[in-house]
C-alpha cells in the first residue's frame, strides 16, 4: 500500500525532525529514517553546546535566532560558559575573534586559570569569554520536535531508507525500505548522506563534505563541574566537565565517506595529548570514545530551501558542527521554504547555495 503525504522528510536526526515538527502544525508529513532508531548519527554524537561565538557569522545569527525558540521547547539549556584560550603562539588569532566578536570578554592569563585552574599558567598567554554559553539536552530537544511531529499527526517511519525517487505527475515517489511513498513535496534531511539521497532521486549533489571528528570521555580526578567549555582558539582541542571526568576532543575534521563513523585511536590520543599540554589533568585512559560525522557545504554555511532543478525537492543539509544549536531557527526557516511562508528577516541568512 503507497503511503500518501503532502511532504516525506527524508532522515530523522536533528534537521528532519525540527522540520517535520514545523510541517506537521498544518500538513500531511512522513517522516522517513533509514536507521531502527531516530539521532543514531550525528545527531547522537555531538558535544551538546550551545556557543554564540562559533561559526561564521551566517552560522551565529541563526544561533542567535535560535535563542529565544529554545524557551518553546523547555528547560533545554544550562549555562555553561566558553572560555577560549590561546598560548603565545595563537595570540594574533585571539585578537582577531576579539575584533569580530567585541561581545567576548578579554581575560589576562590570570583570570583565565581562575575559570579552570587546571590550566597551566605557563601555556595560557590569554582567553576570551563567553559568559552566557549553554549545554544543550539535545535527545530533549530532538525528543521535543519528534513527539511534537508525532502528535501534530506525523508518521515516522524507521527501517525505511529512502533506495530511489522520481518525479512525476507533480508527485515525488519514492521507493523506500518501508514501502512506496507519495508525497508532493521532498526534505532532504539525510546528514552527511545528502548527496547520495540526491543522487537517489535523480538530481545532482551540491558537494557536501562529511568529515569526522572524535570525542571521549577521559577518566579525570579533581574536575570542577563548574568549568567552562575550554577550546584552543587554533580550534586543536576542546574539554568541558562531563559526568566524573572530562569529554575531550581534538577537534578533528578528516573527510570521510557517509558511515557509520568510528573513533580513531590516534585522533583519541592526540585530544589527550594536547589537553595534556595546556593542562594538568594528566589524562592516561578514556572511558569511551565515539566519532560522528559534520557535514559541510563548500561555503561551510547550511543550505535550506528549495533545489532549482528539481521541482517539489528541499534541502536540509549542510549543518557542520552547528546543526544541534541552530536547529530551532533552520527549522523554520526550511519549513518556511517548503510552505511559501513568509521568513522573518532574522532567519533569512541560509539559503540554497
Ligand atoms: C563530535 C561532534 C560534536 C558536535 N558538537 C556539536 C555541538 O556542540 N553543538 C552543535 O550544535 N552541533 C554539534 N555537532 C554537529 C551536530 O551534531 C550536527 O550538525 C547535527 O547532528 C546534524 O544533524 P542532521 O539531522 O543533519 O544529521 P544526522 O543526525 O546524521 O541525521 C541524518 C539522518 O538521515 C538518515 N538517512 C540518511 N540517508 C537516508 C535514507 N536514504 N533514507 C532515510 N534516512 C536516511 C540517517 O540515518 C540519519 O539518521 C557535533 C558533531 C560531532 C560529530
Amino acid at each position: 500500500m503507497t503511503i500518501e503525504a503532502d511532504v516525506a522528510v527524508i532522515g530523522a536526526g536533528m534537521a528532519g525532525v525540527s522540520v517535520a515538527h514545523e510541517l506537521a502544525a498544518d500538513h500531511e508529513v512522513v517522516l522517513l529514517e533509514q536507521e531502527s532508531r531516530p539521532a543514531y548519527h550525528t545527531t547522537g554524537r555531538s558535544a551538546a553546546m550551545f556557543l554564540q561565538s562559533y561559526g561564521g557569522p551566517e552560522i551565529r545569527a541563526l544561533t542567535a535566532a535560535s535563542r529565544p525558540l529554545y524557551a518553546e521547547a523547555g528547560d533545554l539549556l544550562t549555562p555553561r560558559p566558553l572560555l577560549w584560550v590561546a598560548s603565545a603562539a595563537q595570540l594574533g588569532r585571539l585578537d582577531a575573534l576579539a575584533t569580530a566578536q567585541p561581545a567576548l570578554v578579554r581575560l589576562d592569563p590570570s583570570a583565565a586559570v581562575a575559570h579552570c585552574p587546571a590550566l597551566r599558567p605557563a601555556w595560557v598567554a590569554g582567553a576570551l569569554l563567553e559568559g552566557d554559553a549553554s549545554e544543550i539536552d539535545v535527545l530533549g530537544l530532538h525528543q521535543h520536535y519528534l513527539g511534537g511531529a508525532r502528535r501534530r499527526g506525523a508518521s515516522v517511519l524507521v527501517g525505511a531508507a529512502v533506495r530511489t525517487g522520481r518525479h512525476t505527475g507533480g508527485h515525488w515517489h519514492l521507493d523506500t525500505a518501508a514501502g512506496p511513498v507519495r508525497a508532493a513535496a521532498v526534505v532532504n534531511a539525510a546528514g552527511a548522506w545528502g548527496d547520495v539521497v540526491a543522487a537517489a532521486l535523480g538530481v545532482p549533489s551540491i558537494g557536501l563534505r562529511p568529515m569526522r571528528r572524535t570525542a571521549a570521555v577521559a577518566r579525570a580526578t579533581a574536575v570542577d563541574r563548574g568549568w567552562p567549555l575550554i577550546a584552543d582558539v587554533g580550534e586543536t582541542f576542546y574539554f568541558r566537565p562531563e559526568g566524573a571526568g572530562v569529554l575531550v576532543s581534538p577537534a578533528d575534521e578528516t573527510p570521510s565517506e557517509p558511515c557509520d563513523a568510528r573513533p580513531d585511536d590516534v585522533d583519541v590520543a592526540l585530544a589527550l595529548d594536547r589537553v595534556n599540554e595546556a593542562t594538568t589533568l594528566g589524562l592516561r585512559s578514556v572511558s569511551t570514545a565515539w566519532a560522528g560525522l559534520r557535514t559541510f557545504a563548500p561555503d561551510r554555511n547550511p543550505v535550506a530551501g528549495p533545489d532549482p532543478a528539481a521541482p517539489g525537492l528541499f534541502w536540509l543539509a549542510g549543518q557542520g558542527g552547528y546543526g544541534i544549536q541552530i536547529a530551532p531557527a533552520l527549522g523554520r526557516l526550511a519549513a518556511a521554504a517548503v510552505t511559501g511562508a513568509a521568513v522573518p528577516a532574522a532567519l533569512s541568512v541560509a539559503r540554497f547555495r
